[in-house]
């Protein structure tokens, strides 16, 4: 059904992805990767279908999986018309709100949809002709790419994110746990490189997305065997960007990785694939490329000055000694990885809106936060700088190591 009124998109800052979405048009959200975002759901409203079921799935207890829409024909999957006419009317309603992308993603695997090369084309076109400025984006777990249909509705994305979790079969079945009916691996390759091929004749980018993870009983994806094939796949595939995960929670299936492993597997890959295309995303974070964890790293001499004193005057007095101090250190603490308003900020901290926007204001002037315009809103967000120092105000505490602390 389409929204009809601007309080019902309420801005909402990450999209939840352990809740169910009941509508084909969702959001605006902030997306940790494509920052201003509205969601297009194309499956069975209410529903979760995927083709896999994840050890680390959020959604994993209420979801179907299927290896055709065909296994799911009691449900109402939208058309193609329905689809586009609520994003259009979305579009209407949020006129001058800015949006960076659409993002189709939803309740399990849209490549589902039967229809799902005509979707994106409807997409395509639409966002053409409305908003040339938008982005398309789809994200997939890459079950159905030996499918040419799959591949011509992901080729009309301008950023296409594609999970890739396991390159060995024994792995896949432990992490992913494939319906029975889905396509091995090899083939499932054998269409990424494809994909890959449309989207670089289309100038469009190609993200492979893999979750690291280990079972309770050992099996991981970051030994070094499998980590090796991995990468051997990934310089063969030669994508954009890739992008490793970490799941927000442990399950009683699986287990998430210490941040230290990330950066160890993250620095194994940048080895090859390079600094700016090796990227970790952990919690509500944006992506961090190799090349920035390095840098913190690096800088991290300089922010600290010797004996006791270990960052500038300036901050000392900011973030230890003046009045407010601990509040300013909470604010920061509370924007690591989130954009919030001032009012969200304050309920969170439980202090006025006035109180906030005066520190906010402080700890813009210093560059450690800055301002986005979101419609007539404002966020707030932290910056690298404003991560860097923190860190090093708790490595001050604790003498952790600076990189463990900024992911
Ligand atoms: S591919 Fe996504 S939706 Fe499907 S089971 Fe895995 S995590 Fe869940």
């Amino acid at each position: 059904m389409v929204r009809d009124s601007l309080r019902d998109i309420a801005y909402n800052p990450l999209l939840d992805t352990s809740q169910v979405i009941n509508s084909i048009v969702f959001g605006p959200n902030i997306s940790r990767r494509l920052n201003r975002v509205l969601g297009i759901n194309i499956l069975p409203l209410g529903k979760v279908v995927c083709t896999f079921r994840c050890i680390y799935c959020p959604l994993v207890s209420t979801l179907t999986c299927i290896s055709s829409w065909k296994d799911f024909i009691k449900y109402n999957w939208s058309s193609t018309n329905v689809i586009l006419e609520n994003l259009m009317k979305t579009l209407e309603i949020l006129d001058k709100i800015p949006l960076d992308s659409i993002v189709v993603i939803g309740n399990g695997e849209p490549t589902l949809h039967p229809k799902f090369d005509e979707i994106m084309h409807g997409l395509r076109k639409t966002i053409d002709l409305l908003s040339p400025e938008m982005n398309l984006a789809v994200f997939t777990n890459s079950s159905l790419v030996s499918n040419i249909n799959v591949i011509r509705g992901l080729a009309e994305a301008d950023y296409v994110v594609a999970k890739l979790d396991a390159v060995t079969e024994e792995l896949r079945a432990i992490i992913n746990r494939p319906h029975k009916d889905i396509a091995s691996l090899a083939e499932i390759i054998r269409g990424l490189f494809v994909l890959r091929r449309e989207l670089v004749d289309r100038n469009s980018k190609l993200i492979i997305s893999t979750t690291l993870i280990r079972t309770p009983i050992g099996y991981t994806n970051m030994e070094n065997k499998h980590l090796h094939r991995l990468l051997k796949t990934l310089e063969e595939l030669d994508p954009d960007q890739v992008h490793l995960e970490i799941p927000p929670s442990p399950y009683a299936t699986a287990i998430p990785p210490r941040r230290s492993e990330v950066v160890r597997v993250a620095t194994f890959l940048s080895e090859v694939l390079g600094e700016d295309r090796v990227f970790i995303l952990a919690g509500t974070t944006v992506p961090i490329s190799v090349r920035l964890i390095k840098k913190a790293m690096a800088n991290r001499d300089d922010l600290y000055m010797k004996e006791e004193v270990r960052i500038s005057d300036k901050l000392r007095i900011l973030l230890i000694e003046s009045p407010g101090a601990k509040t300013r250190v909470s604010i920061l603490e509370t924007l690591l990885g989130k954009r919030l308003s001032c009012n969200s900020i304050a309920k969170n901290l439980g202090l006025s809106w006035w109180a906030v926007q005066r520190h906010l204001n402080l700890l813009l002037e210093s560059g450690l936060i800055r301002s986005i315009k979101f419609g007539k809103r404002t966020l707030y967000t932290i910056t690298s700088m404003g991560v860097t120092v923190l860190e090093a105000l708790k490595l001050a505490e604790s003498e952790e190591s600076i990189i463990l602390k900024l992911l």
